[in-house]
C-alpha cells in the first residue's frame, strides 16, 4: 500500500522516506509564476511550490463575523424574527463564522507527524477554511462539488497523497491519511469529503498498487491533478455487505472483456470519469474467488448510469446507479491478476478504514468547535447555556471520548508506518467512530435548539452527513464481526 509499508520499520511515530526537497526554512514569499494556485504541471504540495509558512489563506474571520447582527453574535434575541426584521439572508444568518485556525483539541502532531505531514496539513486546513466551507452549502443543494475544486486542489498537491512522486503525486504515509481524513471531515461536508477520499485515497490506492507501469502512467498524473475524477464502484443490488454476492461478470474477447452487470449506490457515479470496479470473469468460479478488478472509463457503447439518487445526508456527492450491458473494456485495463480481484480490494481495507475513521474524527472536531461556539455565546436565564453544569459536562464528556478514540486512529497509523497489521485497530474505529459521531451530533445539535434542525446551518448538515459513516465502507454490524473474529 502506497506509502504505509515498512519504509520506516520500527518507529515509533509516523515518518516517511527522506525525500530528495526540504520543506524546512521555507519561509519566503512566492516568487512571480509561483501563484498558489499553480500551473502545471501539478507538483505535489511538498515542492517548493508552496512553500512552508507562505499564507496560502489567510481566514478573514473577525470581519465576516462582525457582519453579522448583533443579536445574533451575543444570543440575545430569537433568531428567526430578528432574520426577518433584519431582512438579510439564511445564509448569512446560518452560515457559521470562519474563525482563525484553532489547533485541535487533542493536537498530536508534534509527536506523530513528519515535518511533511504537517505542511500538507496546514495546507490542506488553509485551503478548506477559505474554499471550501463558504461552499460547502451551495454544494450540498447542487448535489455535486464542481469539477474545478477537484482541479484546484490537484494543482495544490491535496490529491497526490496515495499516488507516488513519479506520477505526480507525493506518496504520504498512513499518518497523511490520517490527516487527510481529518481535514475533509472538519470541512463539516460528508459529500465533499467522501468525494475527495473517494478519489485520492480510497480507488487510487488500488492503481497504485495493482497497476503495471502503463496502467499507472495512463491514469494516476490525471488523479493527482484533478483532471479526471475518479469513483469506487463495488456494491450491487444483490448486497453490499456479502460481496460475494456481485453478479456483475465479463467474459474475454480478443483483447477486451465484456462486461454485463449493474453497480449501485455508487458515490460520483454522475460525476465521475472512471471508476474502479469489479466484476466476475470466472463464470465457474464460487465465493470470492474469480473476480477481478477493471478501471472504466465514463462513456461509449454499454455505459449508463440511472436516475439521481436523492440521499438524506452526503448530498454534495451525487449517486447513482451504473449500467454495464455489452460494455468492452480493454484487456490492458484489468488491474493486478485475472480472478484475484477480491483480494487486491481486501489489501486496501485496513487503509479505507482508517481514512473512514479520521473522517469521524474530523468531523466531531469541527462539531466540538461549534457546539462550543455556540453555547459560550447563546444567552440563557441571564447567563450563557455554557454556565449551565449539564451542558458543560455533555461537551466535557464528548471531548473525552473523541480524544481517546483520536490517540487509536494515530496509533493505528503509526503501527501501519511500521509495517505491521491494523486490521483489529482499524475494524474497531470504523465499527464505533460513526456511532460516537453520530451520538455527539444529535447532543450537540440539540444544544443549538431550534436553530440547528434549520436547513442551512452548518450542524444541521453534520447531523445528517454522520448518518451514512456506519454504512459506506461497510456496515458496522460487519465491523464488529471482524473485532470478534480478532479476539
Ligand atoms: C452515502 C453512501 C455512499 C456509498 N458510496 C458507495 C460507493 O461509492 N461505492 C460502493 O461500491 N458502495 C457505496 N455505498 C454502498 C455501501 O458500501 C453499502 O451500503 C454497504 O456496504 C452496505 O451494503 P447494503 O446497503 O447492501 O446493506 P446490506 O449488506 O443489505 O446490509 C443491511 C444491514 O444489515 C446489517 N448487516 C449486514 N451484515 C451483517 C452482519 N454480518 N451481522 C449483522 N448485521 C449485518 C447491517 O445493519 C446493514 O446495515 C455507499 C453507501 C452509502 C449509504
Amino acid at each position: 500500500m502506497a506509502g504505509a509499508g515498512g519504509d520506516d520499520a520500527g518507529s515509533a511515530h509516523c515518518r516517511s522516506p527522506s525525500r530528495r526537497y526540504s520543506v524546512k526554512g521555507a519561509t519566503r514569499q512566492p516568487s512571480d509564476g509561483e501563484a498558489a494556485v499553480s500551473a502545471s504541471p501539478p507538483f505535489a504540495f511538498t515542492r517548493a511550490r508552496i512553500p512552508q509558512g507562505f499564507p496560502l489563506y489567510k481566514t478573514d474571520a473577525s470581519a465576516y463575523y462582525s457582519s453579522m447582527p448583533r443579536c445574533i453574535r451575543k444570543g440575545r434575541a430569537s433568531f428567526l424574527p430578528s432574520m426577518q426584521a433584519a431582512r438579510v439572508s439564511t445564509n448569512l444568518i446560518f452560515t457559521t463564522p470562519q474563525r482563525a485556525l484553532k489547533p485541535s483539541m487533542l493536537d498530536l502532531d508534534k509527536g506523530h507527524l513528519t515535518e511533511e505531514v504537517r505542511h500538507f496539513r496546514e495546507q490542506l486546513r488553509r485551503y478548506i477554511d477559505k474554499e471550501v466551507r463558504p461552499q460547502a452549502q451551495q454544494w450540498d443543494e447542487d448535489g455535486l462539488v464542481p469539477d474545478a475544486t477537484y482541479r484546484t486542489m490537484g494543482e495544490l498537491g491535496f490529491l497526490g497523497l496515495a499516488i507516488p512522486e513519479a506520477f505526480g503525486g507525493s506518496d504520504l504515509d498512513a499518518c497523511g491519511t490520517v490527516v487527510f481524513g481529518e481535514e475533509l471531515g472538519r470541512s463539516g461536508s460528508g459529500g465533499f469529503a467522501a468525494s475527495m477520499s473517494d478519489h485520492a485515497d480510497m480507488a487510487a490506492p488500488v492503481i497504485v498498487r495493482a497497476g503495471t507501469e502503463d496502467q499507472k502512467k495512463r491514469f494516476l498524473p490525471d488523479i493527482a491533478a484533478g483532471r479526471r475524477r475518479l469513483g469506487f464502484a463495488v456494491t450491487e443490488p444483490s448486497g453490499g455487505s456479502d460481496l460475494t454476492r456481485m453478479k456483475a461478470s465479463a467474459v474475454r474477447q480478443g483483447e477486451h472483456w465484456i462486461l454485463n452487470g449493474q453497480k449501485t449506490f455508487i458515490t460520483g457515479a454522475l460525476s465521475a470519469d472512471m471508476f474502479v470496479t469489479i466484476v466476475r470473469t470466472d463464470p465457474g468460479s464460487k465465493g470470492a474467488n474469480g473476480f477481478s478488478v477493471f478501471v472504466i472509463e465514463r462513456g461509449g457503447p454499454g455505459f449508463s448510469t440511472g436516475r439521481k439518487f436523492e440521499k438524506t445526508g452526503w448530498r454534495a456527492a451525487d449517486m447513482s446507479e451504473i449500467f454495464f450491458e455489452d460494455l468492452a473494456v480493454p484487456d490492458a485495463n484489468m488491474l493486478g491478476e485475472e480472478g484475484k480481484g477480491f483480494h487486491l480490494l481486501m489489501q486496501g481495507l485496513e487503509r479505507e478504514r482508517l481514512s473512514f475513521s479520521a473522517q469521524c474524527i474530523g468531523m466531531m472536531e469541527r462539531t466540538m468547535e461549534l457546539t462550543l461556539d455556540f453555547v459560550k455565546n447563546r444567552a440563557a436565564y441571564g447567563r450563557t447555556l455554557w454556565d449551565l453544569q449539564s451542558i458543560r459536562h455533555e461537551l466535557a464528556g464528548y471531548a473525552g471520548e473523541l480524544s481517546a478514540a483520536k490517540l487509536l486512529v494515530y496509533h493505528a497509523a503509526a503501527k501501519k508506518n511500521r509495517g505491521e497489521s491494523v486490521r483489529l485497530e482499524t475494524s474497531m474505529l470504523k465499527a464505533q467512530l460513526p456511532q460516537l459521531l453520530k451520538r455527539m451530533a444529535d447532543g450537540c445539535t440539540q444544544m443549538h435548539g431550534a436553530t440547528g434542525y434549520m436547513h442551512g446551518t452548518e450542524i444541521e448538515r453534520i447531523f445528517r452527513d454522520a448518518r451514512p459513516f456506519s454504512l459506506g465502507g461497510g456496515a458496522a454490524a460487519v465491523m464488529l464481526d471482524e473485532v470478534a473474529k480478532l479476539l
